[in-house]
């Protein structure tokens, strides 16, 4: 199989991945002698009829030290469409050469044990990190800190599972040994480890999908201006008639390094426009699901929503009543703003966990279970070492 690892355009260098057994005969066809292993090289690269294509970078993998477990040959071409897509056809000429499927490399990497399931997760957040915070809870998993920690629960488990056994094995022998505290001293700390974990995940999953913050408040009061304004840029439509903003606006923004979502939700009022009816809707559904709600409210009003404790109220356009809050159009308070946005998320980031994935999650979950059962089942004594060390082994599992 072969793709491009590069982005696809116009760009300085291009790089095309060739990988499987035949890898090393088809790029040996391209070019009068293939490379030593992973010595960067420059090679003429010619199609079938010994016409070229381009000036190439070649670097060959051996199976054992390439990303995907197979002889892997890494072309760096020049970035021009034309390349890439020539490129690509000579290749796909070959018997039994063709374009990858999304994802296959990897997939061969995960087949021939070059990378682990966890890896694999986290290398795909890798590569949608837009900021520091996702970049840096992407690389701790890519690099095995999350595995680490997993595999020392792993090897407590293990050991309580040993020490069952020991005892069921000599139990015939003079010296009676009663383990059943130190088991469950060890199971009691696991569960309290597994259980911080676990409900570290809201953090962990909020820097790695973003926060989302709403913006509400009644038709006019500025919602559009402020979300403008945050942008920098024109990304909503600015009206004084009351309900042009009928759908949801989105912007997305890094700050400090915790992805935030801003929505712009149509003014909350009552309506007879059943279009606008419908936007009414959708908005108080998206404030309502939302991390934080920005309740805009003009001076001397009060907020029509629900505030709840994570919500931020602020009085709009003050540079016409002179009071504290926000102006979207001197740009007033608004640094501050965002500052006690980021700050309230801030401390759900600081308590993330180490598992990110909803499927670490349900692992984790299913473990904790089962040392629940095995904690209680210890509690008959000796006797019920052989069910309670079973129940710890498939805890380990
Ligand atoms: P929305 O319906 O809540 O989205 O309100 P808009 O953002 O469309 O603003 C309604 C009107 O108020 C527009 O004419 C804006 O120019 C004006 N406006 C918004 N923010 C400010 C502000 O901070 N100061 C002043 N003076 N006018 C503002």
């Amino acid at each position: 199989i072969h793709a491009l690892a590069t982005a696809p355009g116009k760009s300085g260098v291009a790089v095309t991945r060739l990988s499987g057994p035949r890898a090393f005969d088809v790029a040996g066809a391209l070019m009068t002698s293939l490379p030593k292993p992973r010595v960067a090289s420059v090679r003429a690269l010619q199609d079938r009829d010994g016409a070229l294509i381009d000036e190439a970078l070649v670097i060959v993998f051996d199976g054992d030290k390439s990303f995907s477990g197979e002889p892997t040959v890494e072309f760096q071409t020049h970035g021009s469409m034309a390349v890439i897509s020539r490129l690509a056809r000579v290749l796909s000429s070959f018997d039994g050469v063709r374009q990858a499927e999304p994802g296959e490399f990897t997939r061969r990497a995960l087949e021939n044990d070059q990378l682990s399931l966890l890896q694999v997760e986290s290398l795909a957040d890798l590569i949608e990190s837009e900021t520091e915070a996702q970049r840096r809870q992407a690389v701790n998993g890519f690099a095995g800190k999350v595995a680490e920690r997993i595999e020392l629960w792993r090897h407590d488990l293990m050991h309580a599972a040993s020490l069952l056994e020991a005892t069921i094995d000599f139990g015939d022998e003079d010296v009676p040994f009663d383990v059943t505290d130190e088991v469950d001293r060890s199971l009691a700390r696991l569960s309290e480890n597994i259980t911080r974990e676990i409900n570290g995940f809201t953090g962990a999953d909020r820097i790695r999908s973003g926060f989302v913050v709403a913006i509400v408040g009644p038709p006019n009061v500025g919602k559009s201006s402020l979300l403008n304004a945050i942008a920098g840029r024109d990304v909503a439509i600015i009206s004084e008639i009351a309900g042009t903003t009928r759908d949801v606006i989105e912007l997305r923004l890094d700050l400090d390094g915790i992805p935030v979502t801003f929505l712009d939700t149509a003014g909350l009022r009552e309506t007879d426009d059943v279009v606008e009816g419908l936007g009414v809707e959708r908005a108080m559904k998206r404030a309502e699901s939302s991390d934080m709600r920005v309740h805009l409210v003009n001076p001397g009003e009060k907020p029509q929503l629900e505030v709840r404790d994570d919500d931020i109220v602020v009085v709009s356009k003050v540079d016409l009543s002179g009071h504290h809050g926000i102006s979207a159009s001197t740009g007033q308070g608004i640094e501050e703003l965002l500052k006690n946005v980021s700050l309230r998320f801030k401390g759900i980031v600081n308590d993330a966990g180490i598992l990110s994935w909803q499927r670490h999650v349900a692992s984790a979950q299913d473990a904790l279970e089962l040392i629940s059962v095995a904690r209680t089942e210890l509690k008959v004594g000796p006797d019920n070492y052989v069910i309670v060390a079973e129940e710890v082994r498939a805890a380990a599992r």
